[in-house]
């Protein structure tokens, strides 16, 4: 009998916000394709005789093509084995999951999809705001800043500038670049900005800038996320929020 395909969030960092689901089908994986964005903690927690594969993309360096990884994907779960797709955050939140999905739909084989918490709920947290506000913002938009191809133009020109809360993940150090596109779309040079780096775990920081200066912010560490909006702008001796003592 075929095995089957789970797509799991692991969570933006913190090993404790894995959900109870995602916990316990990790314990019985025997395959695990996982991210470079997962801990080790939770990693570790795929029994001893799992084959574990690091498919992680960063920085343009792939570690095995996308085609390589439906191969994989497929070939385990026809073994009949029990596999596990794991993810950063949310699985299907600016992941590869479509196409996972696709190529698994087309060879027939069964897949479950456990979600995750993603980066802009962690980094709210981590700031101590509300992506939404009755009277700031009425909708929150999930937009990345990185490209297919990495085009240098982001094309924001259409998005909402008002009652909005962007959540940009992927920045990288593009914040100029970002607030050009931004400015472009209609955004003032007063919008409040947070960038949240390391969300949810000891070393997560939050900095505050507007959208004029957002330029001259240093690069945060990675993984680090930008919220853009009215919701953004609290007191910021507040700003610092260890999460949990390192
Ligand atoms: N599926 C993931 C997103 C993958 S894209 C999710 O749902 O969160 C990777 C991007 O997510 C990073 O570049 C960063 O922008 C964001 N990210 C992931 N973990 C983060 C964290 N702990 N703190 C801040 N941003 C994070």
């Amino acid at each position: 009998m075929d095995g089957k395909v789970y797509f799991i969030g692991a969570g933006p960092g913190d090993p404790e916000l894995l959900t109870r689901k995602a916990w316990k089908i990790l314990c019985s994986a025997e395959v695990v394709l996982h991210d470079a964005l997962v801990p080790a903690e939770i990693l570790g927690l795929a029994p001893g005789g799992a084959t574990i594969f690091d498919v992680g993309k960063r920085c343009g360096r792939k570690s095995i093509s996308q085609h390589e990884l439906h191969g994989l994907l497929i070939r385990h779960a026809e073994a009949g084995r029990t596999v596990v797709r794991l993810q950063g955050g949310d699985p299907l939140i600016f992941g590869r999951a479509a196409e996972e999905m696709a190529a698994l739909r087309a060879a027939g084989i069964d897949f479950e999809i456990v979600p995750g918490v993603t980066a802009a709920s962690a980094a709210a947290a981590a700031a101590r705001i509300s992506l939404t506000d009755r009277m700031a913002a009425s909708r929150v938009m999930f937009l990345s800043a990185h490209r297919r191809g990495g085009e240098a133009v982001l094309d924001w020109e259409t998005l909402p500038t008002a009652d909005v809360t962007l959540a940009i993940y992927m920045p990288g150090g593009k914040y100029e670049e970002i607030a050009r596109a931004l400015t472009a779309a209609g955004f003032e040079g007063a919008t409040a900005c947070l960038i949240v780096s390391r969300a949810s775990t000891p070393e997560q920081t939050v900095v505050q800038a507007e959208l004029a200066s957002l330029g001259q912010v240093p690069e945060a560490v990675a993984p680090a996320l930008l919220i853009v909006g009215e919701v953004t702008r609290t007191e910021l001796q507040e700003l610092v929020v260890p999460a949990r003592p390192a």
